[in-house]
């Protein structure tokens, strides 16, 4: 009935000012947390299962919330890209990685790497090569030990400029990892093209790995892809041993996951590296 329809309406922009209210808020606390540096960096170990060591870690931001504690970046980054605060935010990743970076080494962990995630809207900045390569001289790192991990959106956004920019990266020795690969829409033939170190097979395709067909015929191919083209491949959200010995029986001996260890605080993970991780 009409009157229905009126309810619903009203019922519904109402609803929709309270999100508009909240996003408006939202937004405004975020421009805060960029100014008073709200923000905390959690690092999970990336693991050889072979040896058991720690061979790297992905920096993974959080924003410290005054009221609400730690945020998961699943609820912020989205919106600090669409408003540009992923440009300050990132390079306070990157800065802050780095330097946690050069303190491990110091500590004597001196093979450890640091994977950082760079957005699109990073990625498409001119002076990010500039600002990576200042932070790796401010920090003393070398460009190995610092790897950048992109998803395939980047590549489909703007080709010819991503290109260049992957080449320069690589050229100073940076690498470049593509996370999440396998859940984009781009074709497999940028591989051929595009100067790329590493494929992290996203955690969807590992999920019961050892009983869902579909799962295990797109993982073995994403490993196999890898190894074939000569690249290094490494397993994200492994969290049972079935995903592990899945793994090794493809050749798969890099993994990353809540079974080695769960996004953590610098320090967390400063005893995890003098303990060691259980493989
Ligand atoms: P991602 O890069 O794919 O990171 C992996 C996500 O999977 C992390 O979620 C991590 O906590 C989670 N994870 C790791 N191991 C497991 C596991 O065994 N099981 C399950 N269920 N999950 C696991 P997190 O930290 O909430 O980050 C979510 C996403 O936010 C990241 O996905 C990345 O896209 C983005 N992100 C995080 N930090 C940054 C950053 O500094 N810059 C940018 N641009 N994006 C970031
Ligand atoms: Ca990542
Ligand atoms: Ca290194
Ligand atoms: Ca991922």
């Amino acid at each position: 009935s009409k009157e229905l329809t009126g309810n619903n309406y009203q019922f519904y922009t109402s609803g929709m000012d309270r999100q508009t209210l909240d996003g408006v808020k939202f937004v405004s606390a975020l421009y805060r947390a960029v100014d008073h540096q709200e923000f905390v960096i959690y690092y999970q170990p990336k693991i050889n299962y072979l040896t058991g060591e720690i061979t790297g870690v992905e920096a993974l931001v959080r924003w410290n919330h005054p009221e609400r504690g730690m945020v998961l970046p699943g609820e912020f980054i989205p919106i600090a890209e669409e408003i540009g605060l992923i440009i300050p935010i990132g390079e306070w990743v990157l800065r802050g990685a780095c330097e946690q970076l050069k303190t491990w080494h110091n500590l004597g962990f001196k093979d450890l790497d640091v994977s950082v995630n760079i957005s699109a809207r990073q990625f498409e900045q001119r002076n990010l090569l500039h600002t990576v390569n200042s932070i790796l001289e401010e920090t003393g790192l070398s460009p190995g030990d610092l790897e950048l991990e992109l998803t395939e959106n980047i590549i489909i956004k703007n080709t010819e400029g991503t290109l260049k920019t992957m080449e320069q990266f690589r050229e100073s020795g940076i690498k470049i990892a593509i996370d999440d690969f396998g859940t984009g829409f781009s074709s497999l033939g940028y591989l051929k093209r595009f100067p790329i170190t590493t494929l992290k097979v996203d955690r969807s395709f590992l999920k019961d790995v050892d009983s869902d067909y579909e799962n295990t015929a797109i993982a073995t191919t994403i490993i196999t892809l890898a190894q074939n083209l000569k690249l290094e491949v490494i397993a994200e959200g492994v969290e049972n041993q079935a995903q592990i010995d899945f793994l090794l029986s493809k050749g798969c001996t890099s993994m990353q996951g809540y079974y080695f260890g769960k996004p953590q605080s610098a320090e967390q993970l400063t005893n995890l590296l003098l303990l060691g991780v259980k493989t």
